[in-house]
């Protein structure tokens, strides 16, 4: 070849003006966020997939309130830079929390886009409960606490939420965002600041679960906890060798609230912290408090929920309750959960081992049910596992679950550390545990959790009757088999 010839052209001003021309389309200029057009589409499109995986999603309509008055005092230069902080704070608050936490770190799923004048849309998708969005909702309205610093001024302004819900209140875009508009006009109408949902049976749910946190924030200081002590027995012996303390709360209006409510609620909303210590110490106090009556020591466990379980929180908290108690540490165990042996091994390990050198013991609670890898368990400086009481409960029928529990205690037994089954309740569940190799076990055939007084009467009686004495009607085989 003697030559070539072509052609260039830079086309770089066209391509610049596409995306001017698509920015155009989908963007809302002032605060860079998607616009309605945009984030309709992308709500259908998350509406198709969550049909698809029958799952649910939450559409939230956010109004600033009293908007215009600002505009109207401070002038619309001034305003037009609150809407572009709001829109920067409602991005942050949708990213680092939702999408994070549910394993989607772009946060993809999860848009917020600018529907025009002072109104925000929200999606949130992938959501298991209506409560879901209701934990959104008030952490959107959280970014409203602190001013907006414009030109050296502090504003304060607040939002109105209103909530809709895919599948239960509408199947398609526009009647989810219609029907989150019209809940929002509910909220304002109830008082601003603050957010409904559109259906009114997820309101009296939302309200009552509202009604519910503010009595347990107030239920530390007017004493309305109190601990029950469940028996554990070594069916060998006979002998009542420890005992769980189970927190219980007594409200005068709600009555009793079951654990299985509250803790979770305390968990979220950081009140298990006092809660946890509060229970330690009591527990602690009760504990010695038998000894000093001169009950034979027994070993105390403590349920610790997994925001409780942070190194020096931990640490302190049982450091607090030993020394205020005066109880040896040995008599006490911490039962945590295999959730917490997943985290973060590392610390968990440190952290576990500073407690077994103050001389605690720690046993592993509703073991089973979590995703422990065996290989795991071996590295954690662990004394028992707690069997979960829904293999015990059908042990008796599923051949499956007498299998699994048959595994746990044989493996226990390689792995050095004891093992106890929760939940027995009949007798044909404590012959085949027998049978298998585990002696210690807790549950309503030995006894229901029961306040300390009784507690005390039923240590008492035991003592009376002398130590080690099997009922006489129930006669354990004279050796239990070892598990395969
Ligand atoms: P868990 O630690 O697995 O406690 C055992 C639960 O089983 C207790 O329920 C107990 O009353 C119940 N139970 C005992 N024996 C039987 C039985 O034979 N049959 C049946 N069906 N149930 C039996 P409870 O007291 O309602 O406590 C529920 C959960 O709440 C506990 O499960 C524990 O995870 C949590 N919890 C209780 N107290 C505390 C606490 O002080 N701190 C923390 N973080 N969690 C606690
Ligand atoms: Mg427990
Ligand atoms: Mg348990």
């Amino acid at each position: 070849p003697v030559g070539m010839t072509g052609t260039t052209q830079d086309i770089s001003e066209r391509k610049q003006a596409e995306e001017q021309i698509r920015f155009l389309a989908y963007y809302d200029g002032l605060t860079k966020l998607p616009n309605r057009t945009w984030s309709m589409e992308k709500l259908s499109v998350a509406l198709a997939a969550a049909r698809h995986q029958g799952s649910t999603l939450a559409v939230l309509f956010l109004d600033l309130d009293r908007f215009q008055r600002i505009n109207d005092t401070m002038g619309h230069s001034i305003g037009d830079r609150l809407l572009q902080a709001v829109a920067e704070r409602l991005k942050r608050c949708l990213r680092s929390s939702d999408g994070i936490a549910r394993g989607d770190p772009l946060g993809t799923s999860d848009t917020v886009a600018r529907l025009g004048g002072d109104e925000f849309i929200m999606s949130i998708s992938d959501i298991t409960r209506g409560e879901d969005a209701a934990k959104v909702a008030r952490r959107i309205l959280d970014i409203f606490k602190e001013p907006f610093r414009i030109d050296e001024r502090e504003i304060f302004v607040s939002g109105t939420i209103g909530i809709s819900l895919f599948p239960h209140d509408g199947d398609d875009a526009e009647t989810l965002l219609k029907n989150a508009d019209a809940a929002m006009y509910h909220a304002k109408d109830a008082g601003r600041g603050s957010f409904q949902f559109f259906s009114a049976s997820m309101n009296a749910a939302a309200v009552k679960r509202m009604s519910l946190e503010t009595a347990l924030r107030k239920a530390l200081e007017r004493e309305e906890f109190l601990l029950h002590f469940q028996p554990q027995i070594d069916v060998a012996s006979g002998e009542v060798f420890g005992c769980e303390a189970l927190v219980r709360w007594k409200n005068p209006e709600l009555g009793l609230v079951s654990p299985g409510e509250f803790i979770p609620l305390a968990e979220d909303t950081g009140l298990i912290l006092p809660l946890g210590e509060w229970v330690l110490r009591a527990a602690c106090a009760q504990n010695r408090a038998w000894q000093d009556a001169g009950f034979p020591p027994l070993r105390l466990s403590v349920n610790i929920s997994g925001r409780q379980f942070k190194q020096d929180l931990i640490v302190q908290a049982v450091e607090k309750a030993i020394a205020a108690s005066g109880l040896d540490p040995r008599w006490l165990e911490l039962e945590i959960t295999e959730s917490i042996l997943m985290r973060s091994a590392k610390e968990t390990i440190e952290t576990l081992a500073r407690l077994k050198t103050m001389g605690l013991q720690i046993s592993v609670d509703d073991f089973g049910t979590g995703y422990s890898s065996l290989s795991y368990l071996s590295r954690f400086p662990i004394d028992t596992l707690k069997i979960d009481q829904s293999f015990v409960r059908n042990m008796a029928k599923e051949p499956g679950d007498a299998a699994i529990t048959s595994a746990i205690i044989a493996m226990a037994r390689t792995l050095n550390l004891s093992v106890i089954a929760e939940g027995v309740e009949t007798e044909e569940q404590r012959a085949i545990l027998r049978q298998q190799g585990c002696t210690q076990m807790q549950g309503y055939l030995f006894s229901r959790p029961v306040p300390a007084a009784d507690f005390g009467k039923m240590l008492a009686e035991r003592a009376l009757r002398g130590p080690a004495a099997p009922p006489a009607a129930q006669t354990p085989p004279a050796d239990a088999a070892p598990a395969a």
